[in-house]
């Protein structure tokens, strides 16, 4: 352990310490739970004490532990890992539930920033965190009851998107009492994570286990239905709604700006090509394909498209390893599943034959020249043109928002909805937006991090506590 000593006069050996919180555990002065994290508790004590004698300097001091500090939605890492040490499963669960409405989700598809600061990793190895997470989801989701609202508050709010920013803000409105339905354009619920993620990493049965679990708080979730198009803001408000979240994420593929990109056969954004395939529809991609692109979405197109058929994949990036954003396991796993990766590549021109796609003029790239935040750019090498072979490209650069929803009389703030990112507010006082929508492309967990502020400006703005 880090602290040795005496009871009276603990010392703290900065360079050990890992804040497993064994210390805390141990001293009797700890016990009560919310002590450990206020000034004036021992903790604090063993820091500002000048009796004591203490290695610590204030810059080394975090009011949370790294991995839980890491975390969007702050969840106690420590505190549900060493519950399922002790096999109280159900106890971890609830805690995971606490500050996470999606713990099953996240259990397989968080890109875990918890693990990336986990200071066991300056040892040997980071915690396995996120396992661990879906270890307790899987074991106790059975036991857990419905959690119910702490009042009952006669205003309705409703939710636009059923993503986990929608979601997240679904569960806390209800639990503090709200009528509270979401109204979801796709057959499903769930966002990019029913039909955006595929089903080899994110098993859809997983999904609906943290749904039903929302939809029993009393979230009512009322599918197929296009915000803009069949309902409009004048008819929710016509029907009783008391508040608007806009969670309606980033759908729209950006473009590779390639000449005539959308007119020829054989070319597929990333969502549409994996939104088919969640659907069912029969995929024939051909001998060859080429995925652009270097994020999650890509490597999950790549992936597929191996599934759906294709002999030979190649992902080109025009970053190198170190830039890309995907998750690396799932790098590895596109790796170990037979993907060719290129790094320093970027597409020029289609090559077609009768309308057809049938290759990609490609040059290599070098990084120089930093931008406006100092990123270096990739840029072309002179002499180095390419050509590749492919029967199918996928576009998967990014994504962004859909503004059609603006028809309803929202307005642009430059180019966000959004006019201010800490109320989360819009141009009109009772509609807010949140998740991938408001902030752009993130992640599960940081979509859920802005549902859950969302519904506390939404609890502030109706009950008038701010
Ligand atoms: C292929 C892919 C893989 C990814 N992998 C990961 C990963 O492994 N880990 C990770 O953390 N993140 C991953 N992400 C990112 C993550 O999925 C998103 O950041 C997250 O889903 C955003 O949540 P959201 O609720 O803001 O929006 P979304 O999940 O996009 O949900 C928005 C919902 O709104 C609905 N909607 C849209 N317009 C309307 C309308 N007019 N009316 C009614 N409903 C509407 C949509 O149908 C959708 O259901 C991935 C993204 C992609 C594309």
């Amino acid at each position: 352990m880090a602290v040795e000593g005496r009871t009276h006069k603990p010392v703290v050996d900065v360079e050990r310490c890992s804040f497993c919180a064994a210390c805390m555990e141990a001293c009797p002065a700890e016990i009560m739970p919310e002590m450990r994290q206020e000034i004036d508790s021992m903790r604090g004590k063993i820091f500002s004490d000048m009796d004591m004698q203490v290695h610590l300097k204030e810059e080394d001091i975090l009011p949370l532990p790294k991995c839980q500090n890491a975390c969007p939605i702050s969840q106690d890492v420590r505190g549900y890992i060493r519950l399922i040490a002790r096999k109280q499963y159900k106890e971890a669960l609830e805690l995971i539930r606490a500050a996470n409405p999606l713990p099953s989700i996240c259990g397989y598809v968080c890109h875990h920033p918890c693990e990336s600061a986990c200071v066991r990793g300056n040892l040997d190895e980071a915690l396995s965190i996120r396992s661990l997470k879906r270890f307790a989801a899987a074991a106790a989701t059975p036991s857990l009851m419905p959690v119910k609202p702490v009042a009952s508050i006669n205003k309705k709010i409703t939710i636009i998107g059923s993503g986990p920013a929608g979601l997240a803000a679904a569960y806390e409105l209800a639990k503090t009492g709200y009528t509270v339905e979401i109204i979801e354009s796709y057959h499903r619920p769930g966002g990019l994570l029913a039909w955006g993620i595929p089903e080899f990493r994110l098993p859809r049965d997983i999904l609906q286990k943290d749904i039903d679990f929302i939809t029993q708080t009393g979230v009512d979730i009322r599918t197929g239905i296009e915000f803009g198009k069949d309902i409009t803001l004048f008819d929710l408000e016509k029907t009783g709604t008391d508040a608007v979240i806009i969670a309606t994420g980033t759908q729209k593929g950006l473009k590779l700006e390639l000449e005539n990109e959308n007119s020829y056969e054989g070319y597929s954004e990333c969502l549409q090509f994996l939104r088919s395939i969640s659907d069912g529809m029969k995929i024939e991609p051909g001998q060859q394909v080429i995925v652009v692109g270097g994020g999650n979405a890509a490597i999950d197109s790549a992936r597929s498209a191996l599934k759906q058929g294709a002999a030979k994949v190649c992902l080109i990036y025009r970053r190198g390893p170190m830039e890309m954003p995907a998750d690396k396991e799932e790098v590895k796993a596109a790796l170990s599943e037979g993907v060719d990766i290129k790094f320093f590549t970027m597409p020029l021109s289609f090559i077609t034959k009768d309308n057809r796609i049938t290759g990609l003029h490609c040059v290599k790239t070098e990084l120089k020249d930093p931008d406006g935040q100092g990123r270096l750019r990739p840029v072309q090498i002179e002499g180095s043109k390419f050509i590749m072979q492919a029967d199918m490209v996928i576009s998967a650069v990014g994504q962004k928002a859909d503004h059609e929803t603006l028809k309803n009389g929202l307005g642009l703030h430059g180019t966000k909805l959004v006019t201010d990112t800490d109320t989360l507010a819009t141009n009109l006082p009772n509609v807010f937006a949140a998740g991938d929508f408001a902030q752009g492309s993130s992640t599960v967990v940081e979509a859920m991090a802005d549902g859950k502020k969302a519904a506390k400006k939404v609890h502030e703005f109706l009950s008038g506590s701010k």
